[in-house]
């Protein structure tokens, strides 16, 4: 399997977030990099640099105005009086007349959807290597790889049309399949990360040409809350294109792969060209973020699964923290797909 890593994006470090009312270290740090690909060399697997992708692939999922935003933003902070070190917003809008507004202060609220990404000097230049990966990833797959993995950071899924949050900027799983699009004339989702991949559901919320699959943490009380209930499907030419299966927080193995395998059997009806998954490893026992109660054995069985569709597959990693086991979950899920793979 090709797999794509750009040393670049190791310049994003944001320095803290904010949880249960203390300014605590931000989980989304480069280690986790350094992390999984460790987990891709005990498979024996290598990653190799992405080329670079024109903006216009970033512009089929996001607004010129975000992007702009956070190509600019960091060096326009530098002139705030007494700015700090990382563009951070402080005031959102809630209002059904709120308009864009012109000053960075106000721009950075509009586009973040909570505090947990703050943006540092490198982030732009990280986040279009993160995009690079998965674009890379796609064409691997285009090209006639049965399966390609783009480790991203940051990741993507909780960032919508021009709504940054989550640990996210660019949504690096939308941008795959926005690419996979171009091609097939169906495409697929899948998120497995232990949140709900809220902004790609936002992005592909009106749309019957791309189907989004989401195994989850019941969000009545985790993050990110206010989407990833059962009951949302989708509205207007999307109606029935998206699937929300939340789980409780003490789902093991077997029950999350149950919720997978169903969503890969509507997957597998919408008859798709290609496959996204949001490859969150986050749903882990041993994960600092405490989703689920996934086990290494579970993560296998995942990736086994995911590949036993016989989709062409490109794995976008998505959260996942740092923990001794965050290697072991990655190398398990990628044992369980290149097992299948090889049978198949
Ligand atoms: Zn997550």
């Amino acid at each position: 399997m090709r797999c794509f890593y750009a040393p670049e994006t190791e310049g994003h470090d944001p320095s803290f977030r904010i949880t249960h009312g203390c300014v605590v270290q931000n989980a989304e740090r480069p280690e986790r990099a350094r992390l999984l690909q460790k987990g891709l060399a005990e498979v024996r697997l290598t990653t190799e640099e992405p080329g670079t992708y024109p903006r216009s692939a970033l512009e089929r999922v996001h607004t010129p105005r975000f992007l702009n935003y956070l190509e600019t933003c960091w060096d326009e902070w530098q002139a705030l009086p007494d700015a700090g070190p990382e563009v951070i917003g402080n005031a959102f809008p809630r209002n059904a007349a709120a308009r864009y507004p012109t000053g960075l202060v106000a721009r950075a609220g509009w586009h973040a959807a909570d505090v947990s990404a703050p943006i540092g000097p490198h982030s732009w230049t990280a986040t279009r290597r993160s995009a690079d990966c998965a674009l890379a990833a796609a064409d691997a797959v285009l090209g006639g790889a049965r399966t390609a993995y783009a480790l991203c950071r940051p990741p993507g899924h909780h960032t919508s049309a021009e709504v940054a949050g989550g640990h996210c900027l660019l949504n690096v799983s939308a941008i795959a399949a926005a690419h996979l699009r171009e091609t097939h004339e169906r495409v697929a989702i899948l998120d497995i990360d232990t949140h709900h991949g809220n902004g790609t559901q936002d992005i592909f919320w009106e749309r019957g040409d791309v189907f989004f699959a989401s195994v989850h943490t019941d969000p009545s009380d985790y993050y990110p809350f206010f989407t990833g209930f059962a009951d949302e499907t989708g509205a207007g030419d999307g109606v029935g294109a998206t699937l929300n299966l939340p789980l409780p927080r003490t789902t093991g193995g077997i029950s999350w792969c149950a919720s997978i395998h169903d969503a890969l059997e509507r997957i597998i009806a919408f008859d798709p060209g290609a496959l996204v998954v949001s490859l969150g490893l986050d749903a882990h026992t041993d994960d600092p973020l405490k989703g689920m109660r996934v086990d290494d054995s579970g993560f296998t069985r995942a990736g086994a699964l995911i590949a036993d569709a016989g989709l062409p597959t490109v794995f976008v990693q998505e959260g996942g923290y740092l923990s001794d086991s965050l290697p072991s979950a990655l190398s398990s899920f990628m044992d369980g797909v290149c097992s299948m793979v090889r049978s198949g």
